[in-house]
């Protein structure tokens, strides 16, 4: 196998993609489309493996195929140069799933730190697990693995599932000889866009949670969003009190979106964020002014992926032809690798007729 540079990514359409998605991995999936340093850029939407947590409604899986794509080309996502496709309509995906869950061991399973956490939150440790979700990373090795991708953009929480994958390429390449791709994953620089918490303060902005800023949210939204949910310092009463910036929400998404042009335009009174928070520790400067310096910053980062998105609302029929020609393009790709871990495991049966003089073989030397 030459080496090639690959890239998978995906999101689950359980909803509107949000702020957390774009510092996380939507931000850099542009810009290393735009890098022209890959043969291939999929982005997969995964809608099997939303099922897993919501096989009651497969309705909002539905629903937000749609709002996701537009997500997508609404950031700058150019299905000229990426390829979008849709999870269910890869039936090698499912194969591959079902050889890869004979690799892992339940208690491994069990161990994983982020499904655990999604155990908890959804309740299912006491209505009862479904088996899909508890398999849900095997699955993704299945996709990660099918489109033969070395280098997988996610946000932090994706960690253990990158994990999960390269024990099970390893597993299955010392099994079955050298088949699959090492794929790696590729986190944010910036630590707080590795995790964006919630409009709450909570750990993680999610779809489950209810705490985003969607990317598609109007500006009156995003400002209420701000104003009515950030809660900044308790210890910051008066203007004049010292501040704390650390594990002060309003300050994290700083952290994780402004740049120093954003100061020059909306905030002249510091040159960067350091001299800000310098400000705001010593005491003097109001949560008021924070809040709607942010609103600035997110408007600036927002506004144009909102106008793009209106353009597309536009052509939906454009859009499935999108997501249809990509997910054409996926079948024929994950279907090779199939073939090509078929042929490794053996089980490659109907291909040729070459095992009929195997199998004759073996059965005149049985007669011996
Ligand atoms: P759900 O609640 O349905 O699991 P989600 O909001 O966690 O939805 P996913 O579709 O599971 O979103 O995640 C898609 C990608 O976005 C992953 O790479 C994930 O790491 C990244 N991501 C999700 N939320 C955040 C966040 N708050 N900060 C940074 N990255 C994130
Ligand atoms: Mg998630």
């Amino acid at each position: 196998m030459a080496e090639k540079n690959i890239i998978l990514t995906g999101d689950r359409p359980t909803g509107r993609l949000h702020l957390g998605h774009y510092v996380g991995s939507l931000k850099r999936r542009v810009e290393l489309q735009n890098s022209g340093k890959f043969d291939a850029i999929n982005i997969l939407i995964a809608d099997d493996q939303a099922l897993t947590d919501n096989a009651d409604n497969p309705a909002k899986i539905r629903d937000n195929i749609i709002n996701v794509v537009l997500d997508y080309l609404s950031v700058g996502i150019d299905p000229s140069k990426t390829t979008i496709c849709v999870q269910s309509a890869l039936p090698a995906l499912h194969a591959l799933t079902f050889y890869y869950l004979n690799l892992v061991t339940t208690a491994r399973l069990s161990r994983n730190p982020t499904v655990k956490a999604e155990i908890q939150m959804r309740g299912f440790a006491d209505e009862g697990l479904p088996a899909g979700f508890f398999t849900y990373p095997v699955s993704q090795t299945a996709d990660i693995t099918a489109f033969d991708a070395n280098v997988v953009p996610v946000g932090e929480d994706q960690l253990p599932m990158l994990e999960q994958a390269r024990e099970i390429v390893e597993k299955f390449n010392k099994i079955y000889g050298e088949t699959l791709v090492m794929p790696k994953a590729m986190i944010p620089e910036n630590e707080f866009q590795r995790r964006l918490p919630g409009v709450d303060g909570k750990a993680k902005m999610s779809k489950s949670l209810g705490n985003c800023i969607y990317l598609s949210d109007t500006a009156a939204t995003v400002k209420k969003q701000v104003n009515g949910k950030m809660y900044t310092d308790p210890l910051h009463i008066q203007v004049s009190d010292p501040g704390h910036t650390e594990g002060n929400v309003v300050f994290t998404y700083l952290d994780a979106l402004c740049t120093d042009e954003h100061f020059a335009e909306y905030l002249p009174d510091y040159a960067n964020l350091e001299e800000m928070k310098e400000h705001y520790r010593r005491g003097g400067l109001g949560d008021g002014t924070c809040k709607k310096f942010l609103i600035n910053v997110l408007e600036e980062t927002l506004s144009p992926i909102r106008a793009e998105r209106a353009k597309w609302v536009q052509n939906i029929g454009d859009v499935y032809d999108i997501i249809s020609t990509g997910t054409a393009k996926a079948v024929e790709t994950t279907n090779a690798t199939l073939a090509r871990v078929r042929r490794a495991m053996k089980i490659n049966y109907f291909e040729d007729r070459s095992i009929i003089k195997e199998w004759e073989e073996l059965l005149k030397k049985a007669d011996q």
